[in-house]
């Protein structure tokens, strides 16, 4: 079964590990620091911040501006579950915001309807790697004095408006799982060009406490201070050691991403009933998913029975996302249901994500093609 995504690990990636493994620090030591730097020069940001995955960067953004009890988050329905937990695991309430039906992102005019008095911030999600409108969010954003986070687990690499992707939002959460497009194992970085949010992230992924153990050693010191609750949510140093590595073959990635999407969107063109996802002008793509809408009122199949039909010829299809409003804890917790955001509600009912990594051989590709062809094909016959 051919995945929808994949990590590329090489001898260059295992020797920069082991390295570190036959060092002194296997967590917090030089490769950290070294691993941020590196990455903030990519993104064009002043500060990154690793930490131990993706989901405690976005908790840790949330951290960072004080979201508490009260506080509001506007934040995309179609997204990954943990977008919108990062705002409870700080008492805050998600507000689920619909999407464009073309490219599933966050749509700005809808976030302006839902604006309350108590709205602290605006998360966005550059689902399948295509950044949002950064420039309409921000306008929306300063009007009401608002924070603007980017969830970009899909985007890294990518660029809208010439900057990249982790200089455009006031802080920038990344994903480095094995899927995404670079990976440490697990772990994640946020971005941002304020040196205080950067501040109280260190802080918080280390207990809270002022100083880390390689500073205290340096010091010659046994005392700390706990100053805020945290939470121990340090990356290794073989792990960044690895980061280091991937950063380094990463827009090599992206280009090859890219030229995969590009012979998708060449083959799919002529299939009425597959909507591949609307690109915008003026972005440059980071192709992390491969989304097609399928155009189920000219089939006669289910998406459900499509998906079971490509598995069956060895396609690993996937779907991205089930709406978050649509599941049960937030259901239970928050109120929410069908009919919240109708268009992120529909979509998922159509969508399909192909296989889209940057090892995947011409074959594979071609694989794919046929086997959607194969699928669709039939289809068209009914
Ligand atoms: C992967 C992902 C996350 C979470 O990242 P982890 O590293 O798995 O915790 C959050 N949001 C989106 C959109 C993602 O794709």
């Amino acid at each position: 079964m051919l995945p929808y995504g994949r990590q590329t690990v090489d001898e260059a990636d295992r020797r920069a590990v082991l390295e570190v493994l036959e060092s002194d620090w296997l967590t917090t030591g030089p490769k950290v620091s070294e691993f941020e730097q590196a990455f903030a020069d990519f993104t064009g940001s002043r500060e990154a911040v690793a930490v131990c995955n993706g989901t405690a960067a976005l908790h840790a953004a949330m951290f960072a501006i004080g979201i508490e009890p009260g506080d509001e988050v506007i934040v995309p329905a179609m997204t990954f579950a943990s977008s919108a937990n990062s705002i409870v695991f700080q008492g805050g309430t998600p507000v689920f915001v619909d999407v464009d039906p073309e490219t599933l992102l966050i749509d700005p005019e809808k976030v302006e309807e839902k604006i309350t008095p108590r709205t602290k911030a605006v998360m966005a999600v550059d689902y399948a790697g295509q950044p949002c409108d950064y420039q309409a969010l921000r306008l929306v954003a300063e009007r009401s004095g608002l924070i603007l986070i980017a969830d970009a687990s899909h985007s890294l690499g990518a660029a809208c408006h010439g900057k990249p992707v982790g200089s455009l939002a006031d802080l920038n959460a990344f994903s480095l799982h094995p899927v995404k497009p670079m990976t440490t194992g697990e772990g994640g970085v946020i971005t941002t060009d304020d040196s205080q949010f950067a501040e109280r992230m260190r802080l918080f992924r280390n207990h809270g406490i002022t100083t880390d153990h390689r500073q205290r050693e340096a010091q010659g010191s046994w005392f700390y201070e706990m100053v805020e609750l945290g939470y121990n949510y340090r990356i290794t140093d073989f792990q960044c050691a690895l980061g280091l590595s991937q950063l380094k073959k990463l827009p090599e990635w992206i280009r090859r991403r890219q030229e995969i999407a590009g012979a998708y969107n060449r083959a799919f063109a002529d299939i009425p009933t597959i909507e591949p996802l609307k690109v915008k002008s003026d972005i440059e793509h980071g192709c992390h998913i491969y989304v097609i809408q399928l155009d189920l009122e000219h089939l006669s199949m289910g998406r459900a029975e499509i998906f079971r039909a490509l598995r069956a010829e060895g396609i690993g299809v996937n779907v991205h996302y089930i709406p978050v409003h649509l599941h049960p804890f937030y259901r239970e917790r928050f109120g929410t249901g069908p009919g919240l955001c109708p268009v992120a509600e529909a979509a998922y009912e159509r969508i399909l994500t192909l296989p889209l990594f940057p090892s995947m051989t011409e074959n594979d590709v071609s694989d794919v093609i046929t086997a959607v062809g194969k699928v669709m094909n039939y289809e068209a016959r009914v």
